[in-house]
């Protein structure tokens, strides 16, 4: 493993000390000053407090976006003008991602590389949509002479959107970006671990033009917060992002409610890879995909299944290259893996780690790094030979950790792909190309990439299969979910 040591831990100018709400156009704390405090994971300090929102706070939230939605002018604006409005948000976004990368770095442990390029997404996912939207079109069906059949497309109301702590200002725009270009408007409830990056979006939106109370911030707990924002019946929709098994509990929460649902949920997704593959292409792309963004992604490829004429080979080269992963400063441009988000969770994958040399071979890793005595860091890992019963192959670790398994043939690969609870992506190899659009159409999962590194054309759906969600978002997918297309039969 190559190193980069922190010589000072990096603190950001201008730091905040304390996180407000944004309701109703204004900064506030919660009903109570209830607080919670927000720590970094380079030094598991507490460097900030926030406002821990309450059922009151979440009941004012939805009260002022109910207000702009009814009284307007957003959600009867014409799309071209709400499209101005948002490619203000995305202007402003691209003008500051340096700040944006930093403070997403200080509060994830994200390298400041990586965190860079999910701020600028996040001004695309803005733009992409204020596209989209000026170029809408809606059906018409004419029965000639008898009847002309429209659809009236309508924004749906508020919308609840809740985000979890990976990459969590770029996951925020993926949901704000389409609910207020659809003219919703909307509650945001960001994740506890991480709601630094989320207090800029206040200014970003009124800077932009954005009309009070068309968005509001709600930070605080998922079983508190979360819960009532689920519960309000103020809330048509519910847009989540985050655990399954948090994803059950929000669809219990809200089926007595019958509202709208968008789940993207977990994942444990397979990178299979055939004896005739490019190789190298598929070395460097599954290894990029599982210790990218600190093996903190969703669809990160971590079961690679691996054709068996070639398997040791490419253990070794993997576990070789996973060896001189740099680990360190997040906000070193030089690091590749940084700190996990928070002491819990770093304790979770560590914990997995144990559980790993019990189940497969370790060839890389399989600890904290050694130059790395304090904060979230864990040392790339790697297990070989890994059962499909293992627990390291059919649990979703969410750190910076690969399974690797042999397959003898293309049915055992398919087989083992499908053999988990999950289905958000997949990833396959092979330069037989009959082949690798078989086996890309039979995986169980929401998105396949083929010979493909993992790049997202934001038209193109975007959601899992099984207990990776329900629903898909993306391109006008996403538009749909935050509309109603309305009928409208008129006799000629
Ligand atoms: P999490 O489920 O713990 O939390 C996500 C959000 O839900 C947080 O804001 C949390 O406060 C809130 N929450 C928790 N309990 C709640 C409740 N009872 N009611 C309402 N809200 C509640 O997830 P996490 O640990 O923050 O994120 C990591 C998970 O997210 C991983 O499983 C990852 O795969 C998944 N994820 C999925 C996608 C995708 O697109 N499919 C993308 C990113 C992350």
């Amino acid at each position: 493993m190559t190193q980069t040591q922190p010589a000072t831990r990096h603190v950001p100018e201008g730091l905040p000390t304390h996180l407000q709400h944004f309701i109703d156009g204004e900064p506030r704390d919660s009903v109570g000053g209830a607080t919670f405090d927000v720590l970094d994971p380079v030094s598991n300090r507490t460097y900030a407090t926030a406002a821990a929102g309450r059922a009151e706070d979440v009941d004012a939230a939805v009260a002022a976006a109910r207000r702009a939605f009814t009284e307007g002018p957003w959600p009867t604006m014409a799309p071209r003008a709400r499209a101005r409005v948002l490619n203000r948000i995305a202007d402003l976004v691209e003008a500051q991602d340096a700040r944006l990368a930093e403070l997403e770095t200080f509060d994830t442990g994200l390298p400041i590389t990586q965190a860079l390029g999910q701020a600028q997404r996040a001004a695309e996912n803005f733009r992409f949509f204020a596209d989209l939207i000026v170029g809408q079109t809606d059906d018409a069906y004419k029965v000639p002479g008898r009847q002309l059949n429209y659809v009236n497309r309508k924004p749906v109301g508020v919308a609840g959107l809740i985000t979890p702590w990976n990459t969590p200002f770029m996951l925020e725009s993926w949901k704000l970006a389409p609910a207020i270009a659809a003219g919703c408007t909307v509650v945001l409830k960001p994740a506890e671990f991480t709601p630094l990056s989320a207090s800029l979006w206040a200014q970003i939106f009124t800077e932009a033009g954005l009309p009070r109370g068309v968005f509001n911030l709600v930070n605080g707990i998922g079983e508190e917060a979360g819960a009532a924002l689920v519960a309000h019946p103020g809330t048509r929709l519910i847009s989540f992002t985050g655990e399954t098994t948090t994803g059950r509990e929000i669809f219990r929460a809200a089926a007595p409610h019958l509202k709208g649902l968008s789940m993207e949920l977990g994942g444990k997704s397979p990178v299979v890879i055939f004896d005739d593959a490019d190789l190298d292409a598929a070395l460097d792309s599954s290894v990029f995909g599982v210790f990218s963004l600190n093996g903190e992604r969703c669809t990160a490829g971590s079961r690679i299944l691996v054709q068996r004429s070639v398997y040791d080979e490419f253990v070794e080269r993997y576990a070789e290259r996973a060896r001189n992963v740099v680990v360190g400063d997040p906000h070193d441009p030089r690091t590749e893996v940084g700190a996990l988000v928070h002491p819990e969770h770093h304790e979770r994958v560590l914990r997995y780690l144990e559980i790993g040399k019990t189940e497969g071979r370790l060839v890389a890793g399989g600890r904290r790094p050694e130059h790395l005595p304090e904060g979230n860091y864990v040392a790339p890992t790697v297990f070989a030979d890994v059962p499909p019963t293992a627990r390291i192959f059919q649990e979703e670790i969410f750190g910076p950790v690969a399974a690797l398994t042999p397959f003898d043939d293309e049915a055992e690969a398919v087989a083992l792909a499908n053999d988990v609870q999950y289905g958000l992506a997949g990833y396959v190899w092979t330069r037989d190309l009959t082949r690798g659009h078989r086996v890309a159409q039979a995986i169980e999962a929401g998105m396949v990439w083929l010979n493909s590194h993992n790049v997202r054309d934001l038209r193109t759906p975007f959601g899992g299969v099984k207990a990776s969600g329900l629903g898909h978002e993306g391109g006008h997918r996403s538009i749909d979910f935050y509309t109603e297309e309305q009928a409208v039969h008129v006799t000629l």
